[in-house]
């Protein structure tokens, strides 16, 4: 096995160099090898990304200790590579150490991430639905554990170096030529494991807790609206935006009202005098009654459209209409006046409505 570049000795500091030691350092060298001032020089050029590379590593505490350790782990785990040596994997480039090279395990707990997106569901009434309402939406979120600041170590323990990865977050085992990398199952790509785990969030750094929004339910809201609050979802990690919050509503239904889109179908009944005459029967709308004009002649089942009381367009100014539906009714029971009159009536009918029905 190759010697593996001692970042120190590059720096030419010691082991225990405080930060301020090692930034000194690292500020001397690069001026002096800095290719700007040494033009043409390929020595020069090498030193210089060499410096570069043992400053982004020692400077940056978690590699530094990850670092420290790494070497032991690194012996146990090399016979995994089958004689292609791990230095030709990672220290060609000494930032890919803990980069790609050994799998975007790592690499992606790193990465700033968008939180993930929230939904929640708020009921509302059918009244509600249509003026617009402001509601409470209680929403359980993933926040930072209270106790352990999402360390997930007991308060007064701290996480230490994965030993069975070097904190590399990954281990490597080889396939005939090749070698491949794979999430360590010690620390679940971590590179850090919990001796003492927090008892309040068990380890996982995070809780659950619940955030109350005040949302405006726009009016014209239907069953399975969705209104986005932006930025109210999951907190994002690593310093990434949080998502977004999607409130999805429920409508209980009206005992009146069937929505059709923007239109308000409601039934009307009327009776058969009613529908062959014609007549002006008094509806609801949900502004209040209204009187209808129900022509003569009309037949049951008939929309009669009363324009603009129906539900408000919920992009926009425009209203839907209400759809009255014609039911004609008969009577279950009849006095003597009416049987009387109906039967007088079916005397001088000459009405036959099977005719249209079944003539060839
Ligand atoms: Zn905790
Ligand atoms: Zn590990």
């Amino acid at each position: 096995m190759a010697a593996r570049p001692d970042y120190y000795k590059i720096l030419g500091v010691g082991k225990n160099a405080s930060e301020e030691e090692i930034k000194k350092a690292y500020r001397k060298l690069a001026r002096q090898y800095n290719p700007d001032r040494n033009p043409g020089d390929a020595a020069a050029e090498e030193r210089f990304k060499e410096v570069q590379t043992a400053y982004d590593l020692l400077s940056d505490p978690e590699k530094r200790r990850a670092f420290d350790t790494f070497g032991a782990a690194g012996t146990r785990a090399s016979p995994g590579f089958g004689g292609v040596r791990v230095e030709d994997f990672d220290l060609g480039d000494l930032g890919d150490l803990f980069g790609s090279m050994f799998g975007g395990a790592r690499r992606a707990t790193r990465q700033p991430l968008r939180g993930d997106d929230l939904e929640a569901r708020v009921r509302i009434s059918f009244e509600d639905s249509l003026t617009g309402v402001q509601v409470r939406v209680p929403v359980e979120v993933d926040s930072v554990c209270s106790a352990c600041h999402g360390t997930g170590a007991e308060p007064g323990t701290s996480p230490v170096v994965c030993p069975e990865c070097g904190g590399r977050g990954v281990v490597s085992e080889a396939q005939g030529l090749f070698a491949f990398s794979q999430p360590c199952p010690r620390c679940h790509g971590n590179g850090s494991i919990v001796e003492k785990p927090c008892k309040r969030c068990r380890g996982s750094g995070r809780e659950r807790t619940t955030k109350r929004f005040s949302v405006k339910i726009p009016p014209g809201a239907k069953a399975g609206t969705r209104i986005r609050l932006k930025g109210k979802g999951e907190a994002g990690r690593n310093g990434g935006p949080p998502g977004d919050l999607y409130v999805v509503v429920d409508v209980d239904p009206s005992r009146l009202f069937q929505r059709r889109g923007t239109d308000l179908v409601l039934d009307v009944p009327v009776t058969y005098a009613e529908a062959a005459l014609g007549a002006n029967v008094e509806i609801p709308t949900p502004d209040g009654p209204v009187s209808l004009k129900i022509p003569s002649g009309t037949e049951s089942g008939k929309l009669l459209r009363v324009r603009g009381r129906g539900a408000p367009q919920i992009r926009g100014n425009g209203r839907g209409d209400l759809l009255a539906r014609v039911k004609v009714t008969v009577p279950k029971k009849l006095s003597k006046a009416e049987r009387e009159a109906l039967e007088a009536y079916g005397k001088v009918s000459r009405e036959n409505p099977r005719e249209r029905v079944f003539s060839p």
